[in-house]
């Protein structure tokens, strides 16, 4: 036994016998071939589920970070895998690229982020993965495959999602764009208004998403608009330091943790307190930043997490259903519930596989218990077709999956061709493609 590993929320741990790290593609494949299995590559730790636990070998690659190089005639760049989504930001900037979407934080690594389907919110947006162009793949025998939509297409489209069942992704080839400046907007709306209002919202902006907390009347919808205006520099706060919002945030969820009769109260304040009403595509006046600066919150408040990905048109009914169930379980909580929409993409296991998709985030702080509001909340998303977030809690196992994705038993024998002894599956994974 040798250190311990955790998660971002603290309830993932790991022991494992051998804790390494890799800075070169060499070292991931000589670990590869000598190091005991199971074998688990980390990204930032910042999955919920236990993707990255393991008894045998768990590889960290953070210093397999930086731009290998770049095209400005595809839009392209080659980035080493381990690099994190905020040290990429400025550093594609400098060659006048940036990602066209992200998600709600930057602390992820990119093969992290890439492995899970991670995504933003944008009407005619994929996901991080979906902007996937090739990969280089060091696989169970440690040879090494490039793969893109002409070299090894299957292991390229089936392996753009895939949580390192295939592999271990050591440089990325991500399709960019020029960068572009965002204007943020956004206020309260009554939750009625934006539901029936949601597709209208989604194709007035780049970006449009919601909160809800579910005790409140009114929704925080949040749009960011691409500007010609003059983008302002942002300071980002290192790892830990709290904004306003974060005391507030922590404040409430230790008075609702102690007090729970006071989530629903909580819930109003936080709503009427976090902005004025909405009426309507603002003058301007919002904080215009870079790309890379504009889409990252703070997220210091530490949660745990169970996303779905519903069909687009299913979305309003089905995040009435869960904030009907919310209010009425009886339940603490005291987190919103975040709306997002992701455009279709091609990857075998993604969510978002063939069908532009609404993903409906529930949270429940880490200091109080989750199965019980997660599994309530989970009977809902199943019966809306839901596809669960691969890094965030879900109960489902193959035969669930089976279902789910069309491409399900093409991806399970492509992976056992490339792993066939399972050295890549960990007790996670064994249950999730069915494995013994
Ligand atoms: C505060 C917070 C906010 C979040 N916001 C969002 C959001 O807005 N949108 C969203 O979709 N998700 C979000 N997530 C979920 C998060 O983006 C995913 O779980 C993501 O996978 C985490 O990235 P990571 O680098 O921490 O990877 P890890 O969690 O460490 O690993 C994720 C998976 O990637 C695999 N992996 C890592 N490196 C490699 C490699 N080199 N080759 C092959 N496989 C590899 C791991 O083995 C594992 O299976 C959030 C999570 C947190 C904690």
């Amino acid at each position: 036994m040798t250190d311990v590993w955790s998660n971002w929320s603290g309830w993932v741990k790991a022991w494992p016998q051998n804790l390494v790290t890799a800075t070169t593609e060499e070292e991931v494949v000589e670990i590869v071939k000598t190091a005991p299995a199971p074998i688990r590559v980390a990204g930032r730790g910042h999955s919920f589920t236990p993707l990255v636990e393991s008894t045998g070998t768990l590889l960290t690659i953070w210093g397999l970070s930086g731009i290998v190089d770049h095209d400005d005639t595809t839009c392209t760049a080659r980035i080493k895998a381990g690099t994190t989504i905020r040290d990429l930001g400025p550093k594609l900037f400098e060659r006048g690229l940036a990602l066209a979407n992200q998600g709600d934080i930057d602390r992820q690594a990119l093969a992290g982020a890439v492995g899970t389907g991670t995504h933003g919110t944008g009407g005619t947006l994929g996901s991080i993965s979906a902007a996937v162009d090739g990969f280089r793949l060091v696989t169970a025998d440690g040879s090494i495959l490039t793969c893109n939509a002409t070299e090894n297409a299957d292991v390229f489209h089936a392996g753009k999602v895939s949580f390192c069942s295939l592999g271990i992704m050591t440089e990325i080839t991500m399709k960019c764009r020029p960068i572009y400046a965002l204007e943020e907007d956004g206020g309260r709306m009554p939750i009625e208004e934006v539901l029936s209002k949601a597709e209208e919202l989604r194709d007035s902006s780049r970006h449009f998403e919601f909160f809800w907390f579910p005790f409140a009347k009114d929704a925080l919808v949040k749009f960011l608009r691409e500007t010609d205006k003059e983008a302002k520099p942002r300071r980002r706060k290192p790892d830990g330091e709290m904004s306003p919002g974060d005391k507030t945030m922590l404040r409430a969820c230790e008075t609702s943790r102690l007090v729970p009769f006071l989530r629903g109260p909580l819930q109003k304040f936080l709503t009427a307190s976090s902005g004025s009403r909405y009426v309507g595509g603002s003058e301007g006046g919002g904080k215009v930043r870079w790309s890379h600066d504009a889409f990252p919150s703070d997220r210091n408040v530490r949660f745990n997490e169970m996303e779905y990905a519903v069909p687009a048109e299913k979305g309003p009914d089905c995040i009435r259903e869960v904030g009907d169930y919310m209010r009425r379980c009886g339940l603490n909580f005291l987190f919103p519930l975040e709306y997002r929409y992701v455009a279709a993409d091609d990857a075998w296991l993604s969510p978002f596989y063939q069908r532009d998709s609404v993903t409906i985030s529930v949270h429940q702080y880490h200091k109080q218990p989750y199965e019980e509001l997660f599994k309530g909340v989970e009977e809902i998303f199943r019966r809306y077709d839901g596809r669960p977030h691969w890094g965030k809690l879900h109960t489902l196992g193959a035969a669930d999956f089976e279902m789910l994705y069309p491409r399900w038993d093409d991806f399970r024998v492509l992976r056992r061709r490339l792993d066939p002894t399972g050295k890549f599956l960990n007790s996670h994974l064994k249950r999730i493609f069915g494995e013994s």
